[in-house]
């Protein structure tokens, strides 16, 4: 009989019932570009639901969210989503980026807002021919054809909604446009998310809400952005950090256990699906995986 894990009320290595997915960046240089293609090549075999592109802000990585989005249809047996966004574009633009991932076959958009051209905490002001919020944007896909679209939720609260009655209007009309999943921002709190569950629930909305999860690379860099797009800090987190700015092996163990600690509490709290934000690295996010349970399909599966 199979021993069930020591710490855990699952049973670890089955890895039945979690889903996951990755989010990638478009590389920059050819150099990002290797690394990028290292950790897509050592976390597909973990057969994800789906991976990501993300677009950059204000449509600055068009050509290269669309090439890296083509690689993986090319190359790879995964399904790709990509990112797009409404700032800095007209609705005709960004309805032929639409048309353009239909040709190639792409399936699934997650839709964002984004940000404004002069960054995050600059007043957001719609372009008069664009698509001004992310809601009317999944509209406009789902005008275009019959996409999976994702969108983004905020467990912590968009850093622009003033309450929370606002923050689950803006989700529920993403949902009633044709949202079939919403992504969390990334979160170290596990009870907040819980809470804001609740909350989306209690609104009636019932698509998938799956966790962002963001195996920290630099704590550093993740406190910055951290406080620019609303995500807490708990002390514990930076109690756990604390000396090792120059000790980049231990952090990286430290950062480990931290993610897989608060993936296995989610599980133990019902959720079995998880988006990671993988920075464009395969290590953390492939040992948090192996501690949910996933393990590499065999290869007759994978060239299937
Ligand atoms: P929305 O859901 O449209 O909401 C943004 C704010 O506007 C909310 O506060 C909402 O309450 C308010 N609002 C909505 N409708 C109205 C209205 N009619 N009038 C007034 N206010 C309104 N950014 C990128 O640039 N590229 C990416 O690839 C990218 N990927 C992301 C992936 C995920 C999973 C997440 C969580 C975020 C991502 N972002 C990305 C960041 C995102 O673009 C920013 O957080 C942005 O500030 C908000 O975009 P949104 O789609 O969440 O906005």
């Amino acid at each position: 009989m199979p021993s069930t894990d020591k710490f855990r009320r699952f049973e670890l290595g089955s890895g039945a019932d979690v889903s996951v997915s990755f989010e990638f960046f478009p590389p920059k240089s050819e150099k990002m570009e290797a690394s990028l293609w290292r950790a897509v090549e050592r976390l597909q075999p973990l057969s994800p639901n789906f991976v990501s592109v993300t677009y950059g802000a204000g449509g600055s990585t068009r050509e290269r969210t669309h090439r890296t989005v083509e690689r993986i249809l090319r190359e790879t047996d995964l399904s790709p989503a990509a990112h797009l966004t409404c700032v800095g574009s007209s609705r005709e633009e960004v309805d032929a980026i639409v048309r353009d991932y239909q040709a190639l076959g792409v399936k699934h958009i997650v839709a964002l807002r984004g940000d404004p051209m002069e960054g995050i905490g600059a007043i957001y002001k719609p372009q008069p021919d664009g698509y001004a919020y992310s809601c009317d944007l999944v509209e406009g896909i789902r005008r275009i054809g019959d996409f999976e679209v994702s969108v983004s939720a905020y467990p912590e609260r968009h850093p622009e909604s003033p309450d929370w009655a606002t923050e689950i209007d803006n989700l529920k009309r993403k949902v009633d446009a044709g949202a079939t999943r919403a992504i969390t921002q990334y979160f170290f709190d596990n009870d907040l998310f819980e809470t804001f569950m609740e909350k989306v629930r209690a609104a009636g909305i019932d698509i998938p809400i799956v966790p962002g999860i963001l195996p920290i690379v630099n704590f550093e860099t993740t406190m910055v952005f951290s406080a620019k797009c609303g995500t807490s800090i708990p002390d514990w987190l930076v109690r756990r950090f604390a000396g090792l700015d120059q000790d980049v092996e231990t952090r990286k163990l430290v950062a480990s256990a931290v993610a897989c600690e608060q993936v296995l509490d989610l599980v133990d709290r019902g959720v079995s699906d998880f988006h990671f934000y993988t920075m464009n690295r395969a290590e953390l996010t492939y040992a948090i995986c192996h501690t949910l349970g996933l393990r590499p399909a065999p290869e007759e599966k994978q060239a299937a």
